[in-house]
Order: C-alpha cells, then sequence, then structure tokens
C-alpha cells in the first residue's frame, strides 16, 4: 500500500481542498495558560491527563467522546424533548433514525456506549466463555470479563505493528477465529466481538469483504456477530475511500450494508452520532431484546429512555442522520488526514495510515530511550501538555491494565499517545498548532526521562493513576 494515497487530501477528492460543510454561529473562547501554571497543573494532576481541569487546557484532544459540537438543527431538538417517563415521542423517533440508518429491528437506548455494553455482556455471555473480538477496547472487554467471558483478541497480524499500510488494520483473522471456534466449541464461543473501526488499533478500519467473510464462517458454527458501531460511520467512509466496489456508494448506503451482516449493535453515540450524552443497544432476535429491554430497568431506566432525557434522544436521532452525510464524514476524517500528513512530512513517528477519529504517535519509536515500563506513551501525553496546553490521552501500557490470571501488567505491542479530534469543534489552524507542538516535543525528545505509577486503581486505571518522573 502507497502511504502517499493517505496523504494528499487533495488528490483523494480529486480537487485542491476540501472545507468544512458548517459555518460557525457560536464559540467558546480558550486560553492558552503560562508556562508556570501549565507546570503546576500537571503536577497537581500527577502527570494523568484525565486529572486536569478543563479550564487549564488550550486545545483538548484528550477525547473525542461528548466532545462533538452539535448543529443548530440538533440543539432545536433539545427544545423538543417530550420528558414523559415512558413512551417519549423521542425514542420513537430515536427508533426510526437507528432502523432507517443501520437497520437492526429492535432498540434499547442507554445513558452511554457502556451501559449498553454491560446489559449485553450479561445478556450474551455465560460465565466460562470465550470473546472473540478485532482488538480489546476498555469498557468493553472489562464488561465482558465481569460477565465471566474471556476476550481473546482475533484482529490481523499487521494491525499490531504501527508501521504497517494495511488498508484494513481493523479486519478479523479468519482463521485464527476458527482454529478458536474449533479448538473451543462453537458453544462456547458467547459472540464475535467486532468493531469498526478499531479504536485501539488506531482508528483502522474493517473491510465489507472481511465482514462478509466473518459472517459465511459464523453462519457455518452458528455462532452470532455483535459490532461496536460506535465510529461505523467513518469506517464506512474507509470502505468508500479504499475498497473496490464502493467509490459510488454513499456513506449511508455502506453503513447499512456492513450491518446487515451483524445480529446486532452497541453504540457509544457521544461519537459518531454527534452528541455530547448517549449510548444504544439494537439487535434482530426478539427474544434477546426482550432480556435487554428487561435488563435495562434495572440498570439504567425504563425500555423507552434507558437513562436519557427525552431530549437527548431527540439530539441523536437527528445526530444520525447528520452522521451520515457524505460531506460530514469527509471533512471529519479529512480534518484527522490533514493533521497526520503535517507530522509524516516532519518524520515524526505515528501509526499509519492514519486512522478515523485521531492521529496515534508511536511512543516507542517516539521515545526509544524510554523502556515500556516507564511507560513512554504516558510521558508523551504529559510532554504535549507542558510544551502547549493541549491535552492527549495514553493508549499503552497503562490502559492496556493487569491481567486477571496472573496479575502481571499486559505489554502491548502498541504503546501510543492519542490526539484525538472531537468532531466539528476544531478549525485547520488548531491542527497547525497541535502539529507544531508535537514537533517541539519530538525536537526534545532527548532530553525527556520516563515515568513510574505511584497510584493504581484497581479498575480501568489509566483514567485515575497517578505518575511521578523516574
Ligand atoms: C467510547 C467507546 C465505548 C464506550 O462508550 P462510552 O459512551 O464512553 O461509555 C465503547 N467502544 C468504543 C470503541 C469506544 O470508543
Amino acid at each position: 500500500m502507497d502511504a502517499k494515497k493517505y496523504q494528499t487530501i487533495g488528490q483523494q477528492f480529486g480537487r485542491r481542498s476540501w472545507a468544512e460543510p458548517w459555518k460557525i454561529k457560536m464559540v467558546e473562547p480558550i486560553r492558552l495558560a503560562s508556562a508556570e501554571e501549565r507546570r503546576q497543573a500537571m503536577e497537581g494532576a500527577f502527570s494523568n491527563t484525565f486529572l486536569l481541569r478543563s479550564e487549564d487546557v488550550y486545545i483538548d484532544l484528550l477525547t473525542d467522546s461528548g466532545t462533538n459540537a452539535m448543529s443548530d438543527r440538533q440543539w432545536a431538538g433539545l427544545m423538543l424533548g417530550d420528558e414523559a417517563y415512558a413512551g417519549s415521542r423521542n425514542f420513537y423517533h430515536l427508533e426510526a433514525a437507528m432502523q432507517t440508518y443501520y437497520g437492526y429491528k429492535y432498540l434499547v437506548p442507554t445513558h452511554q456506549g457502556r451501559g449498553a455494553e454491560h446489559i449485553l455482556s450479561q445478556a450474551a455471555i455465560k460465565p466460562g466463555q470465550w470473546v472473540p473480538g478485532n482488538m480489546y477496547f476498555t469498557t468493553t472487554r472489562q464488561h465482558q470479563e465481569m460477565a465471566g467471558g474471556t476476550f481473546v483478541d482475533v484482529i490481523i497480524r499487521e494491525a499490531h505493528d504501527a508501521a504497517d499500510l494495511h488498508p484494513f488494520k481493523g479486519n478479523v483473522d479468519l482463521d485464527k477465529l476458527e482454529t478458536l471456534i474449533k479448538d473451543k466449541g462453537a458453544q462456547n464461543i458467547a459472540y464475535v466481538s467486532l468493531a469498526g473501526t478499531v479504536n485501539m488499533a488506531g482508528g483502522q478500519p474493517v473491510s465489507m469483504a472481511n465482514v462478509r467473510a466473518l459472517r459465511e464462517l459464523c453462519d457455518r458454527y452458528g455462532v452470532r456477530i455483535y459490532l461496536d458501531a460506535t465510529r461505523m460511520a467513518e469506517n464506512a467512509y474507509f470502505i468508500q475511500q479504499r475498497e473496490p466496489g464502493y467509490a459510488d456508494w454513499t456513506i449511508a448506503r455502506i453503513l447499512k450494508e456492513f450491518c446487515s451482516y451483524t445480529d446486532g449493535a452497541w453504540m457509544s453515540a457521544k461519537k459518531d452520532n454527534l452528541v455530547n450524552i448517549g449510548g444504544w443497544l439494537a439487535v434482530n432476535d426478539a427474544e434477546l431484546f426482550e432480556t435487554l429491554r428487561n435488563l435495562v430497568v434495572i440498570y439504567e431506566g425504563l425500555h423507552t429512555y434507558g437513562g436519557l432525557a427525552g431530549r437527548d434522544m431527540e439530539a441523536i436521532a437527528i445526530g444520525i442522520e447528520e452522521c451520515v452525510q457524505d460531506d460530514h464524514i469527509r471533512s471529519r476524517v479529512g480534518q484527522v488526514l490533514y493533521l497526520g500528513e503535517l507530522l509524516i512530512n516532519w518524520d515524526i513517528p505515528i501509526v499509519q495510515p492514519v486512522g478515523g477519529h485521531a492521529v496515534f504517535l508511536d511512543a516507542k519509536r517516539f521515545y526509544p530511550h524510554i523502556p515500556q515500563d516507564e511507560l513512554p506513551a504516558q510521558t508523551l501525553a504529559a510532554q504535549l501538555y507542558l510544551d502547549s496546553g493541549i491535552r492527549s490521552m495514553e493508549r499503552g501500557i497503562v490502559s492496556a491494565g493487569r491481567d486477571p490470571v496472573t496479575g502481571e501488567n499486559r505489554h502491548p505491542a502498541l504503546e501510543l499517545t492519542r490526539l484525538t479530534i472531537p468532531r466539528r469543534v476544531y478549525t485547520q489552524a488548531h491542527m497547525d498548532i497541535v502539529a507544531e507542538a508535537v514537533k517541539a516535543a519530538y525536537d526534545n525528545r532527548e532530553r525527556t526521562r520516563g515515568l513510574r505509577m505511584i497510584f493504581e486503581p484497581k479498575y480501568l486505571r489509566f483514567f485515575q493513576a497517578r505518575f511521578e518522573p523516574v
């Protein structure tokens, strides 16, 4: 695969440049704290960017989760909230939008993605079962483990190599999966946990050919496939751009076709669906649906609100329609590519091809002198903030946590610092500032030392862990 193919945005779209398909109607001032203020803030946060106050951050690339700018139509939709306890009209709008664009039969709203993961894991995993998937995600695997399942990574080998230019690094290794099914017995496989795009691999997509072949394989063994649809609209864009035969398909058509090969999906609406809070679960099986909508009453709320206000469901319904528009998704992913291209041109090591929602800095190559046990990706996140007030997050050894059986630290092949781009929030000028900040940290790399963990929470430690310089 030719790296340049993904670098030149002008080439990709057959024109000089792209621009956002919107104009700005409301602004929120941001401010760069002084170097001394940043030093104090980072010390107070124990070098964990999750523990910083937002006010102390200049450009916030911690996450694309719930950080979206809503459209004027979504804000107007908030005023149409029907806050009835049961049967809100906004629920029916959300259900119809999901059915139209994702194509599943039944909908259960949840307060956010992990609420959906919790309920699905409890309903679909029996203790002792195996859950194969295309690389783990933090909250997903946690819920699968808490339901008594064991996650098994069946992503293709290329996904673990930050420099490999495979166009669909999110693909499932079908041989690996079939070996596992034969080994454990199909009845001991809870379901295949498929994600598009794959966050932990660097926002890498799954191809249509792969999901189709996966469906055939799973049908042979009677195994179900559930999709983490959190960034599936972005995945659809990569299929349109890279997979032969889909260049003339709309994002909406690709999305629905892809989902049709799966048995259901869970969603963090805080990502693709362009809202600040919300999630949902959707399935085709009527019996499973009854179980899910019974469970949701215990953990989230009645099955027609699932922990959301009526107005939140309205904003998601409108966001679903906006997120599958071709011009939206082109500029969304295009902005990420723009930042990635600036860094590639300075020979700064990043995961390639550039992913859909974030640029992932390859901390192992960035700081070759810092061993993984001294947390190179966490160190880089701290350095970027100190240098420029930019907030990023670690996706390496700290995020990977400990093996539940041995209690040892997992050592993932990928040690990454994620610059996550919120949707419709920052401009190209902000991306230039970010690129220059990364360059400054890179130029200063030899003088940078690692970190050690001095406080480690039991679950999902990266959120609240504390560190100090070694
Ligand atoms: C964010 C995310 C989740 C969890 O969703 P929340 O809304 O944060 O609870 C699940 N899967 C993926 C891929 C995500 O990025």
